[in-house]
């Protein structure tokens, strides 16, 4: 299984991979969380430079929410199919707070970005900050998710 780099600090990362995160950071102003008040932000980068952003939209009916990952990867699916995304970055922080908080991708995001990068057959990078304050990158989806279903499941 392929494994994730670790970076102490933002500093450390390269420079297209700060500018996602800051890209991700400015993403969490459209956040829509007035229940949990959790404002998260994603950003892709794609093969093309073109950067697609997404931040969480919640719902007074609570399991109609949606991540911010999938607002981005489900925009980037109806505007640019045919792009590759290389790398996407997830940030969050608490409503009030600058200082940014952990944001792993749920298990259902890591469902979805399993898909996209089976459909666009290359790898998608993803970025996202631990409990530490160090940033993990890891080398594609299918890293996070081992042994996801997959559409050739269905064939079966
Ligand atoms: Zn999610």
């Amino acid at each position: 299984m392929n494994s994730s780099e670790r970076f102490a600090s933002i500093d450390d990362l390269d420079s297209e991979s700060k500018y996602l995160v800051h890209k991700a950071k400015e993403a969490t102003h459209h956040s829509y969380s007035p229940y949990s008040k959790f404002q998260v932000g994603a950003a892709l980068i794609l093969d093309d430079n073109t950067i697609i952003t997404g931040a969480n939209q919640e719902n007074a009916s609570y399991p109609l929410c949606m991540c911010a990952e999938r607002v981005a990867l489900y925009s980037l699916g109806a505007q640019f199919p045919e792009k590759k995304i290389v790398k996407m970055a997830v940030v969050a922080h608490k409503k009030n707070h600058k200082e940014l908080t952990t944001a792993a991708p749920c298990g259902a995001c890591r469902q979805v970005l399993v898909e996209y990068e089976q459909r666009q057959q290359s790898k998608i990078q993803i970025l996202f900050m631990t409990d530490e304050m160090a940033w993990l990158k890891y080398p594609d989806a299918e890293s996070l998710l081992p042994g996801s279903f997959r559409q050739e499941h269905l064939l079966l």
